[in-house]
């Protein structure tokens, strides 16, 4: 293992890095460092780099090392440029750098970035910066305005560059790349190779050399990848099962919108957990504040979109639970990417319904590690794990001998009617009887009833792309060219349709269309309410029923009035040997009896059997 002295770094920034703690270079750093500082090298970098690999320090260090820091601010136009998807990113990458080069004279650095006063970035600029650490948005912007002058860039830095093509910032990465002279090195950071990253390699970076850290498109080396499979209306029960089966849990919750998101935090913290929402429709403050809490282990369980939650960097978490499988596979490598660091054992759980199990198969591909599948913990095992998290807990308490000598007394008095027994039942009562109570009563949780081969007898999704029970299939005449994911797909259907809340299952998106799965008692009010008006860069949207191929045709389901989705059912149910619930699914849960759980009560049972018999 190599220093970071070896690495051929000046004293000014080995001490700033010895103030960050590192002791010895990450891989990404290992590798890039040393290419970046050749002074016979010359070439553009691609590095394939999860996150949390340690990449900032990784083309930080090096541009700060070799740029020409100005002395005279008010003639210092910016020498690198550093692009990152989100603002909380930007702030991070920004407040790293400053880090870095604590120790360097003069050296200047700005974030810029969206949804702040423009006018303080223009006069911070005009004041003169070495570093620009921004959102493409916002930096085209102040391109736009004059006040952002790239004329003297010597290194352009892509930050990861697969989110922020994701996120729709293609034009404005052009705009940037375009707008910078000839005569700079671009650094190019990315979890993921996809053909558009691949696209941007070819056409703006010149020679260019790949360095990948771990194998191409491999998911975190230390995540466990589970899933769960359960009915739709089942993932928020399965949720509280896998959460309450790990009492010390520290995990981020992933959700496909923002509804989804404040709903699943609104409903844990209805039922008692230490959990926070964080998404985009909440003010910037409430957002820090939201993070800040996390970083701080004040909360456990944050629920969280996909775009929120980039700018959030915590090294500990134990698990990634994701609440459905992301619309982009490419979102799952960023999510699981967020356990297992820093040399840790980390757990990516899925929660899905069978029409997601495809989604499964496509990230096992990428990833190219197989997912396991789990059994939902039973509620007595659920039970047994939180008594002895309550034990271990209690026999951790430091017990302040002198602090609580004057109360001692008072309590023994006001305690002496009760036996050893009666106040350990208290205690237990109190501390976990809120999991009793709610597992002596707990809804079934079934196991889907469907085979899991595709197209077997029972499946409930075949190739014909069937709509999921309950839901009907719309065709949509805008895709990915027009740049509608499944997000603004959502967007869409949520702010045209009057009413409530349309419930959005499956979306596959094409090239120029798109399918929608909404439930069959929404179809109607979303065809309805979108016939008229809607347009989208002055086209007419169409939405359509959308009826499955015929066999044998394969893919994707035509644009036609389709059976109403009763008889729809009745056919399906019929040819795939009934997909409704078959009396002999096998139920992945047991109730859990009273008797079942009065046991734990008893110390025999409970606390008395796990204490070392003495001598
Ligand atoms: P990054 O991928 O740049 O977001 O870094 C992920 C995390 O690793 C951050 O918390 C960094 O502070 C930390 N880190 C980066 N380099 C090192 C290193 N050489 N040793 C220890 N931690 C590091």
């Amino acid at each position: 293992m190599s220093t970071f002295k070896e690495l051929g770094l000046c004293a000014e920034l080995l001490q700033a890095i010895e103030e960050q703690g590192y002791e010895h270079p990450m891989p990404v750093q290992e590798a890039v460092i040393p290419f970046l500082l050749n002074k016979e090298e010359s070439a553009d970098l691609v590095a394939l780099a999860q996150t949390g690999t340690g990449k900032t320090a990784a083309y930080g260090l090096p541009i700060l090392e070799l740029m020409n820091i100005s002395v005279e601010k008010d003639k210092a136009l910016p020498k690198a440029v550093i692009l990152s998807p989100t603002r909380e990113l930007c702030i991070q990458i920004s407040d790293d750098m400053e880090g870095f080069g604590k120790f360097l004279p003069n050296l200047t650095i700005l974030p810029v970035y969206g949804g702040a006063n423009i006018e303080p970035q223009i006069r911070a600029l005009k004041a003169g910066v070495d570093i620009i650490v921004a959102t493409p948005g916002r930096l085209v912007d102040l391109m736009k305005r004059g006040a952002a002058d790239l004329s003297q860039i010597q290194y352009v830095v892509l930050d990861e560059a697969d989110e922020m093509l994701s996120m729709g910032f293609q034009e404005e990465l052009d705009a940037i790349l375009e707008g910078v002279p000839e005569g700079h090195r671009t650094l190019l950071f990315s979890a993921t190779m996809s053909q558009e990253i691949e696209r941007i390699a070819q056409n703006y970076l010149k020679e260019k050399r790949e360095i990948q850290v771990g194998s191409r498109n491999e998911g975190a080396e230390h995540v466990n990848h589970i899933y769960y499979m359960v009915h739709a209306k089942d993932k928020y029960l399965a949720l509280k099962r896998v959460v309450d089966f790990y009492p010390r849990i520290y995990a981020i919750i992933f959700c496909r919108t923002r509804m989804e998101t404040q709903e699943v935090a609104d409903n844990l913290i209805r039922d008692g957990y230490n959990a926070d929402a964080l998404h985009g429709d909440l003010s910037q403050q409430q957002r820090d504040l939201t993070m800040q809490k996390f970083r701080k282990h004040r909360t456990q369980l944050l629920v969280a979109t996909d775009v929120a939650a980039r700018g959030l960097d915590v090294d500990d978490l134990t698990h990634v639970i994701n609440y459905g499988m992301p619309d982009d596979v490419e979102n799952y490598t960023h999510r699981s990417g967020r356990t297992g660091r820093a040399g840790k054992k980390g757990t990516s759980i899925c929660i899905v319904n069978l029409r997601e199990k495809s989604r499964i198969r496509q990230v096992e591909k990428v990833i190219q590690k197989q997912f396991e599948k789990g059994t939902l913990p039973e509620p007595r095992e659920i039970c047994s794990k939180q008594l002895y998290h309550v034990i271990d807990d209690i026999e951790r308490v430091e017990v302040d001998e002198e602090e609580i000598a004057p109360f001692m007394d008072e309590v023994q008095k006001r305690w002496a009617w009760l036996d050893k027994d009666d106040l350990i039942k208290r205690v237990l009562s109190r501390e976990f009887g809120r999991f009793l109570q709610y597992y002596a009563n707990a809804p079934e949780i079934e196991a889907p009833s469907g085979s899991e081969k595709s197209g077997g007898k029972g499946s409930r999704r075949k190739d014909d792309h069937t709509p999921e029970e309950g839901y009907t299939r719309l065709f949509l005449n805008v895709g990915k060219i027009d740049k509608m994911y499944a997000r603004e797909i959502m967007g869409l259907i949520n702010t045209n349709v009057k009413g409530d809340k349309v419930e959005i299952g499956r979306i596959d998106l094409m090239k120029s269309f798109a399918f929608v799965e909404v439930k069959n008692e929404d179809a109607d009010r979303v065809i309805k309410s979108m016939k008229h008006g809607v347009t989208i860069k002055g086209r007419s949207v169409v939405v359509d029923r959308s009826e499955p191929a015929p066999k044998g045709q394969g893919a994707r389901g035509k644009r036609k009035a389709s059976p109403g989705p009763s008889e729809r059912g009745e056919k399906r149910s019929k040819e795939q040997g009934g997909r409704s619930k078959r009396k002999d699914a096998p139920s992945s849960t047991k109730k859990f009896e009273k008797a079942d759980w009065m046991q734990f009560l008893h110390p025999e049972e409970g606390w008395a059997r796990r204490r070392p018999k003495k001598k």
